[in-house]
């Protein structure tokens, strides 16, 4: 063999190997991941150290070359300003900036004067109070928030209005009041990443059951890869890292709102403590990161990664009478093969249908519709049908009209569907639109008569009742907190409820 030909084959074998290499790495790539999504709730603005903890968290995360997301409350984004902490704020900008609401924890909070508001008013006043909270960490961070979560358990569906307002794509925090099997959903439209089937974390109190978190996340990720990929999502505040009590239950405890003069500042640990604490969160990171399918994302980062693809779908005739035939008198969400829908997304395709197929030119629109938004929830309720309800074809054909016109005009399912002088609850109506909708899609007439059986809204069950125990534990709510018209409101918006798809990185 000569040297020319040794040359060339090495050169081929290199080509080669290089190809073989590059592609193993596209494989891999592409392979299931663990995403884990890292916030803070940065929130106490009383005790100073906590300035220097979020500024420590900040800086060794990003000499990881992690971004995990900040969730500032504004009152804690002022006050970084008034203590000329710019070392914080710009440690902080290198990562994402989340809302935490405006003061957290004075007296009332969102949960407790959204209970006696209904949705309209309740958004109004969600705004009215949080917003400019919002506003001043936009300013102060120079970047709009991408994602809220509420102050301790004092959650409201109207917050979800106001995001919608505010541009904001994410809910993002730990809780009970909406659980779509431990999985992100979708809730009012908006990424909900709030019951979690892996929320973990390590003790910063305790070192020594470090590895039991070690085993517990190592545990996760290999359940999360079975099943093709998925999130973690792992929360800590820069203030435990330095206190010894949390800084509103010094203050605001069970109802209690003391005048700015007489706040306290919470206990602190020692530096050793606070040495110690920081070891576990850094030892903590550091063994999720050796995994090589861990990706350590941003609130922002998920919208992208579980990016609703409904609104980008045409709907052919065959999918139209999939979706028609999966209603039922239990109204839910529907899963296929690329895309999930809301209750109200069903709603909305199936009356636009028929409204098309009522039209003068009647015009079959099946291969054309989309969904263009997903309508709310209805504000309010009527009582369900207790018997069917009959009507003819033109007036159930002239309430199709009327329904596409509230839809249009209104952006929300309506609380009552007149057949003519007759009201009937949406989830009946919805059942015997699916049925008309059907025999239409298989090419027959309006049938002469349509009957309006009893339906109920299935969803509903995936946003929790009124339990005290279980969402109204948070200490700051006075004693005795309850909110079952909140909790009411919030069923009603299950109409928007459905999985969110894991798509990956676009
Ligand atoms: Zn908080």
């Amino acid at each position: 063999m000569d040297l020319q030909r040794i040359r060339r084959g090495v050169f081929w074998l290199l080509l080669l190997s290089g190809w073989v290499l590059s592609s193993s790495a596209h494989a891999a790539e592409s392979a299931a991941k663990v995403y884990v999504l890292l916030w803070f709730d940065t929130e106490d603005y009383l005790l100073p150290a906590s300035d220097d903890a979020a500024l420590h968290l900040a800086r060794f995360l990003s000499g990881e070359g992690i971004r995990a997301t900040f969730k500032v409350v504004g009152e804690k984004a002022r006050t970084l300003q008034r203590r000329h902490r710019t070392d914080v704020i710009a440690a902080l900008q290198r990562h994402e900036i989340g809302f935490h609401s405006n003061f957290h924890s004075t007296q009332p909070s969102p949960a407790m004067y959204l209970s006696q508001l209904g949705w309209d008013e309740g958004v109004q006043e969600f705004d009215r109070r949080e917003g400019p909270g919002r506003a001043d960490v936009e300013r102060i961070f120079g970047q709009a928030p991408t994602c809220y979560g509420q102050p301790g358990s004092s959650w409201g569906p109207q917050s979800y209005g106001a995001m919608s307002r505010w541009g904001m794509k994410v809910y993002l925090d730990a809780g009970n009041h909406v659980n779509l099997n431990e999985r992100p959903c979708y809730y009012c439209g908006i990424l909900n990443l709030y019951k979690l089937a892996h929320v973990l974390r390590a003790d910063l109190n305790r070192p020594q059951e470090l590895p039991q978190a070690q085993e517990r996340f190592a545990q996760a990720r290999k359940e999360l890869l079975a099943e093709g990929g998925g999130m973690v999502s792992i929360f800590y505040h820069p203030c435990e890292f330095v206190h010894k009590q949390f800084w509103d239950g010094v203050n605001f405890a069970r109802g209690a709102n003391p005048p700015r003069e007489k706040w306290k500042e919470p206990p602190a640990k020692s530096a050793e403590e606070t040495r110690s604490s920081y070891r576990v969160f850094e030892e903590y990171v550091r063994f999720m990161k050796r995994f090589p399918e861990v990706r350590f994302i941003t609130a922002s980062e998920a919208a992208n990664l579980y990016r609703d693809q409904v609104y980008e779908h045409r709907f052919t005739a065959a999918e139209l009478r999939r979706i028609a035939k999966a209603v039922g008198e239990e109204v839910n969400f529907q899963t296929h093969a690329d895309y999930s829908l809301s209750a109200s997304e069903v709603f909305a395709l199936l009356n636009t249908y028929l409204d098309c197929m009522g039209g003068a030119d009647a015009t079959p629109l099946a291969d054309q519709l989309t969904v263009k938004k997903t309508p709310l929830g209805p504000t309010g309720r009527i009582p369900l049908l207790s018997e069917p309800v009959t009507t003819d074809a033109s007036q159930f054909q002239r309430t199709c009209r009327d329904v596409a016109d509230y839809l249009d005009k209104h952006g929300r399912i309506p609380s009552a569907v007149w057949l003519g002088s007759r009201p009937v609850p949406p989830e009946a109506y919805l059942a015997a639109l699916a049925r008309t909708a059907l025999l239409r899609l298989n090419g027959e007439a309006m049938p002469e008569n349509i009957e309006i059986k009893p339906a109920k809204l299935a969803a509903a069950r995936y946003v929790s009742d009124d339990d005290p125990k279980k969402l109204w534990g948070w200490v700051i709510f006075p004693p005795g907190f309850r909110a079952p018209a909140l909790m009411a409101l919030a069923k009603n918006q299950a109409w928007t409820l459905k999985p969110a798809i894991l798509r990956g990185v676009k």
